[in-house]
C-alpha cells in the first residue's frame, strides 16, 4: 500500500516537518487540510480514544482547533479541550492523566501568519516518524474509519486546569524556600502568546519578583516575532538594562523554547544556557545516566564543559524528537537544542520553557552567583551562521567535498557533516525543509572562523561549477 500511495499523482511531498504540520494560516494551512488531517488523527488512534487539544494565541487558532476537533470526532474519538496553553503543558498533561494522545495548534517559532498542528502521542512526546507516516498515509489516501451515527454521541468536552496541572508539576522539581528566600528579579517575555499564562505563574509562586514584556496575549503578535533572536529581543535586552533584573526568559510563540537575556543584558544562545544547566545537573544529580543528548547544530562547547566531568555527549539528528526519543530510551541528564529548546527528564523528557526558568531560579539560589559570571566561564567561540541557496542533490555533494576535505579530523557524519578540532568546529548540512545548504562554524579566533567560512565556500564553489 505504502509504495502505491507513493506513487500517487496528488501526492505533495511530505505532510509534516520536522515538528508538525506548519503553513500560512487560511492558505496553505486550510481548515479543510485541518479537517481531512484530524480524520486521519482520528483513525490513527482509533474510536473510543481520548484526545487532548489545545492551542497557542496564533490567529486562526481556533479555527483550526475546530477543524481538527471535528475530524477527530467523524472517527468516534472523545476529544477534550485544554483550551489556550503552552506546547510542554498540553504534553504533560497528556501523560500525566493518560490520554491516548493530544493534538497541539501551533507553529511554534514561526511567523505571525502562520499555524501549525502537531500530534502527541500518549507518552506527552511527539508522534515519532514511522507513525507519523501512517497518520500521512491516511491523510493522503482518505481511507478514514468513519463511525456510523450511533457512536456519534459525544460532544466536546472543556478540560480545565491543564495550565494549573502544569505549573504545579513544574514547581514540584524546585526548592521553593530556598529560591523565595533569594528575592530574585526577573523579566519574562512570552511574546504576546501561551507563556504568559503559565510563566509568569511559576515566579510568582517561587517568591520572584516578575515584571512582563509582550505580556499581553495577542494573535497579530505586535510586540515581537515569535522567535526569540538577538534580532527580536532588542526591546527585551533594553528593558533588562533599564529594569536590572537578575535575568530575563524569552520564550517563542508555544513557549517550549527559552532563550536567556543575562543581567548584562547580553542574549545567551539556548546552547550555552544548556551547558551550564547540564553541568548544574550533573553534579546535583549523580544517580542519571552521564549522558546528554544534543542535535549536530549545537556547540560543541557543550563536550568542553561536560567532558572533565565524566559526561558523555550523544550527537543526533537535528529535530527535537529524536532528542527525547533517544532521551527516554538511553536515559540522561538532559536534552536540548541550541535554539532554546530545554528538555528536564525528571520532569518530562520534552522542550519545556517554564520548567528551565524554575532550573535556572534553582541554581542561582544554589550558587549565590550572577548569572552574567556563568556565562563568563564558559569557553568563547566567534559564531558564524549562513547558508547557499542549492538543490539537495548538490547539497549533499558539497558535504562529499567538506567530508573529504577536512578526512584528517574528527567527524560526525550522522547529519551532514560535523567536523571538530581543539580550536574550531564546523557543520555543513542540507536543510531538511528548503533548498538551502547551511553552514554553521565556530572558532576560538575571529580570523579562523572566516578563514574556515572562505573554504566552504570555495569547496561549495568547485561543486556547482563543475
Ligand atoms: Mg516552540
Amino acid at each position: 500500500m505504502k509504495k502505491s500511495f507513493r506513487k500517487r499523482g496528488d501526492y505533495m511531498g511530505k505532510l509534516f516537518g520536522t515538528d508538525g504540520v506548519r503553513g500560512i494560516v487560511n492558505e496553505e494551512l486550510s481548515p479543510e487540510l485541518a479537517l481531512r488531517l484530524g480524520m486521519a488523527i482520528g483513525t490513527f488512534f482509533g474510536k473510543g480514544s481520548r484526545i487532548l487539544v489545545g492551542r497557542d494565541i496564533r490567529a486562526g487558532g481556533e479555527m483550526l482547533k475546530s477543524a481538527v476537533v471535528a475530524g477527530l470526532m467523524a472517527c468516534g474519538v472523545k476529544v477534550y479541550d485544554a483550551g489556550l496553553t503552552p506546547t510542554p503543558a498540553l504534553q504533560y498533561v497528556v501523560k500525566a492523566d493518560g490520554f491516548d494522545g493530544g493534538v497541539m495548534i501551533t507553529a511554534s517559532h514561526n511567523p505571525p501568519e502562520y499555524n501549525g498542528i502537531k500530534v502527541i502521542d500518549a507518552d506527552g512526546i511527539e508522534l515519532q516518524r514511522d507513525k507519523e507516516e501512517v497518520v500521512e498515509e491516511l491523510y493522503f489516501t482518505t481511507r478514514f474509519k468513519r463511525v456510523s451515527w450511533r457512536s456519534l454521541v459525544y460532544s466536546l468536552e472543556k478540560y480545565p486546569y491543564v495550565n494549573e496541572k502544569y505549573v504545579k508539576a513544574v514547581l514540584s522539581h524546585v526548592d521553593k524556600e530556598l529560591i523565595r528566600n533569594r528575592g530574585f528579579r526577573v523579566l519574562i517575555d512570552p511574546a504576546n502568546s501561551v507563556g504568559s499564562i503559565t510563566s509568569p505563574w511559576v515566579a510568582r509562586e517561587l517568591g520572584v519578583k516578575a515584571y512582563t514584556i509582550n505580556g499581553d496575549l495577542d494573535p497579530t503578535f505586535s510586540g515581537r516575532p515569535p522567535e526569540p533572536t538577538v534580532e527580536t529581543l532588542r526591546d527585551t535586552v533594553k528593558t533588562v538594562k533599564a529594569l536590572s533584573v537578575d535575568f530575563a526568559i524569552a520564550h517563542d510563540g508555544d513557549a517550549d523554547r527559552a532563550i536567556i537575556v543575562d543581567d548584562k543584558g547580553r542574549v545567551q544562545w539556548g546552547d550555552r544556557t544548556a551547558a551550564i544547566l547540564a553541568k548544574y545537573l550533573a553534579l546535583k544529580h549523580k544517580d542519571l545516566p552521564r549522558r546528554v543528548f544534543t542535535a549536530v547544530s549545537s556547540s560543541t562547547l557543550i563536550e568542553d564543559v561536560l567532558k572533565p566531568i565524566g559526561v558523555e555527549v550523544v550527537w543526533l539528528k537535528v529535530g527535537s524528537i529524536g532528542i527525547s526519543r533517544e532521551l527516554v530510551k538511553h536515559g540522561g541528564i538532559c536534552g536540548f537544542e541550541e535554539n532554546g529548546g530545554f528538555m528536564y527528564p525528571l520532569h518530562h523528557p520534552v522542550r519545556d520553557g517554564a520548567m528551565t526558568l524554575a532550573l535556572l531560579l534553582q541554581l542561582l539560589a544554589e550558587e549565590k552567583r550572577r548569572l552574567s559570571e556563568l556565562y563568563d566561564e564558559l569557553p568563547q567561540y566567534y559564531t558564524i551562521k549562513t547558508k547557499i541557496p542549492m538543490s539537495r542533490d548538490i547539497a549533499w555533494k558539497v558535504v562529499d567535498r567538506v567530508k573529504e576535505a577536512y578526512k584528517n579530523y574528527r567527524q560526525i557524519t550522522i547529519d551532514g557533516v560535523k567536523v571538530i578540532t581543539d580550536d574550531f568546529w564546523l557543520l555543513v548540512r542540507p536543510s531538511g525543509t528548503e533548498p538551502l545548504l547551511r553552514i554553521m562554524i565556530e572558532a576560538k579566533a575571529r580570523d579562523k572562523a572566516e578563514e574556515l567560512l572562505k573554504d566552504i565556500k570555495g569547496l561549495a564553489e568547485e561543486v556547482l561549477g563543475k
